[in-house]
Protein backbone atom coordinates (compact mmCIF):
# COMPACT_ATOMS: atom_id res chain seq x y z
CA UNK A 1 0.00 0.00 0.00
CA UNK A 2 1.49 3.71 -0.85
CA UNK A 3 0.91 5.91 1.93
CA UNK A 4 0.51 9.43 1.43
CA UNK A 5 2.78 10.94 4.22
CA UNK A 6 2.60 14.53 3.28
CA UNK A 7 0.52 17.60 2.66
CA UNK A 8 1.30 18.92 -1.11
CA UNK A 9 0.79 22.74 -1.07
CA UNK A 10 1.57 24.83 -3.91
CA UNK A 11 2.91 28.23 -2.37
CA UNK A 12 4.87 31.27 -3.50
CA UNK A 13 7.32 32.85 -0.91
CA UNK A 14 9.60 35.93 -1.96
CA UNK A 15 12.61 34.12 -2.11
CA UNK A 16 11.93 32.52 -5.50
CA UNK A 17 11.61 35.60 -6.48
CA UNK A 18 12.78 37.03 -9.62
CA UNK A 19 12.53 41.04 -9.42
CA UNK A 20 15.60 42.84 -9.00
CA UNK A 21 14.16 45.19 -6.26
CA UNK A 22 13.04 41.49 -4.58
CA UNK A 23 16.55 39.73 -5.18
CA UNK A 24 18.33 42.69 -3.52
CA UNK A 25 16.56 42.85 -0.62
CA UNK A 26 16.73 39.11 -0.04
CA UNK A 27 20.34 39.36 -0.87
CA UNK A 28 20.74 41.99 2.15
CA UNK A 29 19.11 39.75 4.16
CA UNK A 30 21.00 36.34 3.55
CA UNK A 31 24.27 39.02 3.64
CA UNK A 32 22.93 39.61 7.49
CA UNK A 33 22.71 35.67 8.19
CA UNK A 34 25.84 33.73 8.78
CA UNK A 35 25.56 31.93 5.29
CA UNK A 36 25.46 35.22 3.36
CA UNK A 37 29.12 34.78 1.70
CA UNK A 38 27.12 31.75 0.50
CA UNK A 39 25.10 33.41 -2.47
CA UNK A 40 25.60 35.98 -5.29
CA UNK A 41 23.19 37.68 -7.18
CA UNK A 42 23.15 36.37 -11.18
CA UNK A 43 21.46 38.16 -14.14
CA UNK A 44 19.70 35.98 -16.08
CA UNK A 45 17.66 36.28 -19.24
CA UNK A 46 14.46 34.06 -18.24
CA UNK A 47 14.05 34.93 -14.85
CA UNK A 48 16.09 38.38 -14.58
CA UNK A 49 17.72 38.81 -11.23
CA UNK A 50 18.18 35.73 -8.78
CA UNK A 51 20.06 34.17 -5.77
CA UNK A 52 22.24 31.34 -6.44
CA UNK A 53 24.31 29.28 -4.04
CA UNK A 54 28.40 29.48 -4.53
CA UNK A 55 28.91 26.82 -2.41
CA UNK A 56 27.55 24.02 -0.54
CA UNK A 57 25.09 24.26 2.18
CA UNK A 58 25.11 21.65 4.78
CA UNK A 59 21.07 19.79 4.84
CA UNK A 60 19.40 21.41 7.51
CA UNK A 61 21.19 24.78 7.59
CA UNK A 62 18.13 27.42 7.80
CA UNK A 63 18.94 30.29 5.50
CA UNK A 64 15.94 32.07 6.00
CA UNK A 65 12.30 32.08 7.06
CA UNK A 66 8.69 33.68 5.82
CA UNK A 67 5.32 32.89 5.27
CA UNK A 68 4.19 32.25 1.34
CA UNK A 69 2.42 35.40 0.03
CA UNK A 70 -0.31 32.59 -0.69
CA UNK A 71 -0.79 28.73 -0.35
CA UNK A 72 -3.23 26.16 -1.27
CA UNK A 73 -3.34 22.22 -0.88
CA UNK A 74 -3.84 20.33 -3.83
CA UNK A 75 -7.04 19.58 -4.50
CA UNK A 76 -6.21 15.62 -4.62
CA UNK A 77 -4.35 15.71 -2.12
CA UNK A 78 -7.41 17.20 0.47
CA UNK A 79 -8.76 13.25 0.39
CA UNK A 80 -5.85 11.87 2.04
CA UNK A 81 -4.35 14.28 4.21
CA UNK A 82 -6.33 17.28 6.39
CA UNK A 83 -4.57 20.51 6.97
CA UNK A 84 -5.82 23.51 8.31
CA UNK A 85 -6.92 25.74 5.23
CA UNK A 86 -4.49 28.53 6.19
CA UNK A 87 -1.34 28.17 7.68
CA UNK A 88 -1.53 24.43 6.70
CA UNK A 89 -0.68 22.53 9.80
CA UNK A 90 -1.66 18.70 10.48
CA UNK A 91 -5.30 18.61 12.19
CA UNK A 92 -6.74 15.55 13.89
CA UNK A 93 -5.55 12.24 15.38
CA UNK A 94 -3.12 9.68 13.96
CA UNK A 95 -6.02 7.28 14.06
CA UNK A 96 -8.60 9.72 11.97
CA UNK A 97 -5.75 10.24 9.70
CA UNK A 98 -5.62 6.38 9.31
CA UNK A 99 -8.83 5.51 9.12
CA UNK A 100 -9.10 8.75 5.95
CA UNK A 101 -5.98 6.66 4.25
CA UNK A 102 -8.43 3.92 4.23
CA UNK A 103 -11.49 5.55 3.08
CA UNK A 104 -12.99 3.79 6.24
CA UNK A 105 -13.98 7.82 7.13
CA UNK A 106 -14.46 10.51 4.65
CA UNK A 107 -13.54 14.23 4.83
CA UNK A 108 -16.91 15.17 6.24
CA UNK A 109 -16.77 12.10 8.37
CA UNK A 110 -13.54 13.63 9.74
CA UNK A 111 -15.06 16.72 10.95
CA UNK A 112 -17.28 14.72 13.55
CA UNK A 113 -14.57 13.69 15.71
CA UNK A 114 -14.94 16.88 18.04
CA UNK A 115 -13.54 15.54 20.85
CA UNK A 116 -10.61 13.95 19.81
CA UNK A 117 -8.84 16.63 17.84
CA UNK A 118 -5.17 17.42 18.29
CA UNK A 119 -2.56 18.75 16.53
CA UNK A 120 0.47 17.03 16.30
CA UNK A 121 3.86 17.91 14.57
CA UNK A 122 6.79 20.55 14.99
CA UNK A 123 5.54 24.01 16.56
CA UNK A 124 1.86 22.19 16.27
CA UNK A 125 2.32 20.46 19.31
CA UNK A 126 2.17 23.30 21.62
CA UNK A 127 -1.05 24.92 19.53
CA UNK A 128 -4.59 24.01 21.46
CA UNK A 129 -6.80 21.78 19.91
CA UNK A 130 -9.77 24.28 18.65
CA UNK A 131 -10.53 23.33 15.27
CA UNK A 132 -13.36 25.48 13.30
CA UNK A 133 -14.78 24.68 10.33
CA UNK A 134 -16.70 27.06 7.71
CA UNK A 135 -19.90 26.51 6.38
CA UNK A 136 -18.25 25.77 2.86
CA UNK A 137 -16.62 22.44 4.89
CA UNK A 138 -12.92 24.23 4.59
CA UNK A 139 -11.02 23.06 7.89
CA UNK A 140 -9.03 25.60 10.51
CA UNK A 141 -6.39 24.38 13.32
CA UNK A 142 -8.49 27.86 15.36
CA UNK A 143 -10.73 30.98 14.74
CA UNK A 144 -7.64 32.79 14.65
CA UNK A 145 -6.26 31.25 11.44
CA UNK A 146 -9.69 30.88 9.77
CA UNK A 147 -10.16 35.25 10.64
CA UNK A 148 -6.76 35.59 8.86
CA UNK A 149 -8.09 33.53 5.72
CA UNK A 150 -10.73 35.96 5.74
CA UNK A 151 -8.82 39.34 6.49
CA UNK A 152 -5.85 38.42 4.75
CA UNK A 153 -6.93 36.33 1.72
CA UNK A 154 -10.33 37.39 1.41
CA UNK A 155 -11.62 33.67 1.50
CA UNK A 156 -15.05 34.74 2.59
CA UNK A 157 -15.60 36.48 -1.07
CA UNK A 158 -15.33 33.19 -2.51
CA UNK A 159 -16.77 31.18 0.15
CA UNK A 160 -18.88 28.68 -0.81
CA UNK A 161 -20.83 28.34 2.87
CA UNK A 162 -23.80 30.63 1.66
CA UNK A 163 -24.60 29.18 -1.21
CA UNK A 164 -27.92 26.70 -1.18
CA UNK A 165 -30.20 25.74 -3.22
CA UNK A 166 -31.32 23.18 -6.10
CA UNK A 167 -29.63 25.65 -8.71
CA UNK A 168 -26.24 25.70 -6.47
CA UNK A 169 -24.39 24.43 -9.38
CA UNK A 170 -25.17 27.12 -11.51
CA UNK A 171 -23.94 29.63 -9.18
CA UNK A 172 -20.42 31.78 -10.88
CA UNK A 173 -18.58 30.56 -7.35
CA UNK A 174 -19.23 27.27 -8.30
CA UNK A 175 -18.89 27.59 -12.00
CA UNK A 176 -15.81 28.99 -11.08
CA UNK A 177 -14.72 26.25 -8.95
CA UNK A 178 -15.67 23.52 -10.91
CA UNK A 179 -14.25 25.12 -14.25
CA UNK A 180 -10.65 24.99 -11.84
CA UNK A 181 -10.91 21.23 -10.96
CA UNK A 182 -11.73 20.35 -14.49
CA UNK A 183 -9.18 21.95 -15.65
CA UNK A 184 -5.89 23.39 -13.61
CA UNK A 185 -6.36 23.77 -10.11
CA UNK A 186 -3.84 26.77 -10.27
CA UNK A 187 -6.90 28.68 -11.28
CA UNK A 188 -8.03 28.24 -7.40
CA UNK A 189 -4.84 29.62 -6.29
CA UNK A 190 -5.06 32.49 -8.51
CA UNK A 191 -8.16 33.61 -7.23
CA UNK A 192 -6.67 33.22 -3.91
CA UNK A 193 -4.12 36.51 -5.23
CA UNK A 194 -7.29 37.94 -6.65
CA UNK A 195 -8.96 38.20 -3.56
CA UNK A 196 -6.53 38.58 -1.58
CA UNK A 197 -5.56 41.96 -3.41
CA UNK A 198 -9.29 42.90 -2.52
CA UNK A 199 -8.62 42.61 0.66
CA UNK A 200 -5.52 45.09 0.28
CA UNK A 201 -7.54 47.27 -1.66
CA UNK A 202 -9.95 47.97 0.87
CA UNK A 203 -7.45 48.86 3.37
CA UNK A 204 -5.31 50.84 1.42
CA UNK A 205 -6.06 51.36 -2.82
CA UNK A 206 -2.37 52.50 -3.79
CA UNK A 207 -0.92 49.45 -2.15
CA UNK A 208 -3.13 47.19 -3.19
CA UNK A 209 -0.70 45.42 -5.47
CA UNK A 210 2.58 46.25 -4.21
CA UNK A 211 3.05 42.59 -2.61
CA UNK A 212 2.85 41.12 -6.32
CA UNK A 213 4.77 43.95 -7.82
CA UNK A 214 8.21 42.07 -6.65
CA UNK A 215 7.85 39.40 -8.86
CA UNK A 216 8.31 39.08 -12.46
CA UNK A 217 5.16 39.35 -14.57
CA UNK A 218 5.40 37.74 -17.58
CA UNK A 219 1.74 36.21 -18.77
CA UNK A 220 1.44 32.51 -18.49
CA UNK A 221 1.06 32.15 -21.71
CA UNK A 222 4.15 33.52 -22.76
CA UNK A 223 6.60 31.73 -20.45
CA UNK A 224 4.88 27.97 -20.04
CA UNK A 225 7.03 26.66 -23.59
CA UNK A 226 10.39 25.44 -22.36
CA UNK A 227 12.81 27.84 -24.18
CA UNK A 228 15.44 24.74 -24.58
CA UNK A 229 12.58 22.69 -26.87
CA UNK A 230 14.46 20.94 -29.58
CA UNK A 231 13.11 19.95 -32.94
CA UNK A 232 11.66 21.51 -36.41
CA UNK A 233 11.81 24.85 -36.14
CA UNK A 234 8.48 25.42 -37.61
CA UNK A 235 6.86 23.01 -35.97
CA UNK A 236 7.91 23.72 -32.59
CA UNK A 237 6.40 27.23 -33.24
CA UNK A 238 3.27 25.66 -34.32
CA UNK A 239 3.09 23.41 -31.06
CA UNK A 240 4.00 26.65 -28.83
CA UNK A 241 1.58 29.07 -30.59
CA UNK A 242 -1.10 26.22 -30.05
CA UNK A 243 -0.50 25.73 -26.22
CA UNK A 244 -0.27 29.50 -25.74
CA UNK A 245 -3.87 29.86 -27.30
CA UNK A 246 -5.38 26.94 -25.17
CA UNK A 247 -3.76 28.61 -22.09
CA UNK A 248 -5.63 31.91 -23.43
CA UNK A 249 -8.77 30.73 -24.00
CA UNK A 250 -8.51 28.18 -20.75
CA UNK A 251 -7.59 31.67 -18.77
CA UNK A 252 -9.99 33.93 -20.38
CA UNK A 253 -12.99 31.66 -19.27
CA UNK A 254 -11.94 30.99 -15.83
CA UNK A 255 -11.21 35.03 -16.05
CA UNK A 256 -15.11 35.83 -16.29
CA UNK A 257 -16.03 33.03 -14.19
CA UNK A 258 -14.25 34.38 -11.67
CA UNK A 259 -15.25 38.16 -12.23
CA UNK A 260 -19.15 36.95 -12.29
CA UNK A 261 -18.36 35.08 -8.83
CA UNK A 262 -17.05 38.44 -6.90
CA UNK A 263 -19.32 40.65 -8.25
CA UNK A 264 -22.10 38.44 -7.53
CA UNK A 265 -21.10 37.01 -4.12
CA UNK A 266 -22.75 38.87 -0.88
CA UNK A 267 -20.04 38.52 1.13
CA UNK A 268 -19.23 41.41 3.50
CA UNK A 269 -16.54 42.62 1.11
CA UNK A 270 -17.93 43.95 -1.94
CA UNK A 271 -16.75 45.62 -4.87
CA UNK A 272 -17.89 47.65 -7.66
CA UNK A 273 -18.01 46.19 -11.37
CA UNK A 274 -15.57 49.52 -12.07
CA UNK A 275 -13.07 48.94 -9.14
CA UNK A 276 -12.98 45.43 -10.19
CA UNK A 277 -12.39 46.46 -13.80
CA UNK A 278 -9.75 48.93 -12.80
CA UNK A 279 -7.62 46.18 -10.33
CA UNK A 280 -8.07 42.92 -13.09
CA UNK A 281 -7.99 41.97 -16.38
CA UNK A 282 -7.33 38.84 -18.25
CA UNK A 283 -3.80 39.69 -19.11
CA UNK A 284 -2.76 40.90 -15.55
CA UNK A 285 -5.19 37.29 -14.46
CA UNK A 286 -2.57 36.06 -16.60
CA UNK A 287 0.60 37.48 -15.30
CA UNK A 288 -0.75 36.20 -11.87
CA UNK A 289 -0.46 32.29 -13.29
CA UNK A 290 3.02 33.03 -15.02
CA UNK A 291 4.23 34.52 -11.97
CA UNK A 292 3.56 31.08 -10.78
CA UNK A 293 4.20 29.69 -12.99
CA UNK A 294 8.63 31.08 -12.40
CA UNK A 295 8.25 31.61 -8.66
CA UNK A 296 6.15 28.39 -7.24
CA UNK A 297 7.47 26.55 -4.56
CA UNK A 298 6.01 23.16 -4.25
CA UNK A 299 5.99 22.14 -0.23
CA UNK A 300 5.74 19.02 1.17
CA UNK A 301 4.70 18.87 4.82
CA UNK A 302 4.86 15.11 6.48
CA UNK A 303 2.07 14.65 7.35
CA UNK A 304 0.73 13.14 11.08
CA UNK A 305 1.15 9.32 9.39
CA UNK A 306 5.05 10.01 8.41
CA UNK A 307 5.57 12.11 11.58
CA UNK A 308 3.68 8.57 13.39
CA UNK A 309 6.06 6.17 11.76
CA UNK A 310 9.46 7.89 11.85
CA UNK A 311 8.40 8.30 16.12
CA UNK A 312 7.40 4.29 15.52
CA UNK A 313 11.09 3.87 14.06
CA UNK A 314 12.32 6.11 16.40
CA UNK A 315 11.01 3.40 19.14
CA UNK A 316 12.08 0.09 18.07
CA UNK A 317 15.53 1.68 17.03
CA UNK A 318 16.50 3.66 20.73
CA UNK A 319 13.13 2.74 22.97
CA UNK A 320 12.32 6.28 25.02
CA UNK A 321 12.32 5.33 28.98
CA UNK A 322 8.77 6.13 30.36
CA UNK A 323 8.06 10.01 30.81
CA UNK A 324 11.26 11.11 29.10
CA UNK A 325 11.50 12.65 25.95
CA UNK A 326 7.97 12.04 25.20
CA UNK A 327 7.22 14.03 21.61
CA UNK A 328 4.68 14.16 19.53
CA UNK A 329 3.08 11.15 17.76
CA UNK A 330 5.84 8.81 20.13
CA UNK A 331 2.73 7.15 21.79
CA UNK A 332 1.16 6.88 19.00
CA UNK A 333 -1.13 3.33 18.31
CA UNK A 334 1.44 0.92 17.42
CA UNK A 335 -2.00 -1.33 16.42
CA UNK A 336 -3.00 1.19 13.74
CA UNK A 337 0.41 2.34 12.42
CA UNK A 338 1.59 -1.57 12.02
CA UNK A 339 -2.06 -2.03 9.63
CA UNK A 340 -0.28 0.19 7.75
CA UNK A 341 4.28 -0.60 8.00
ZN1 LIG B 1 -4.11 27.16 11.08
ZN1 LIG C 1 -15.78 29.03 3.62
Amino acid sequence: MIVPTSAHVHSMASLAVGGGEAVDYYSDKLNAADVGSCFQVVKTKSKGKIIVATSDISKGVLIHRESPLVAMQSLDNKFDVVVCHYCKCNIGTLEQQIDLLQRKINRLDYLKYEQSWTLLGEEDIKRPPSHVVCSCGEIYCSSECQGNDNARNGHAILCTGPIDGESSREHPIIQFKLHAMETNEIFILAAQVVTSIIMRYKKDPKRSKEAFKRFVQNKWWDVVWPSNTAGDESEVLEEKNMLANTLYELSMESFHLLRQAILSNCSPVQISDKEFDELFNVDYYGSIIGMFEQNNLGIRRKSLVALGIEAKMADVNAPVPKGQGVAAGQSVESGLLGKLL
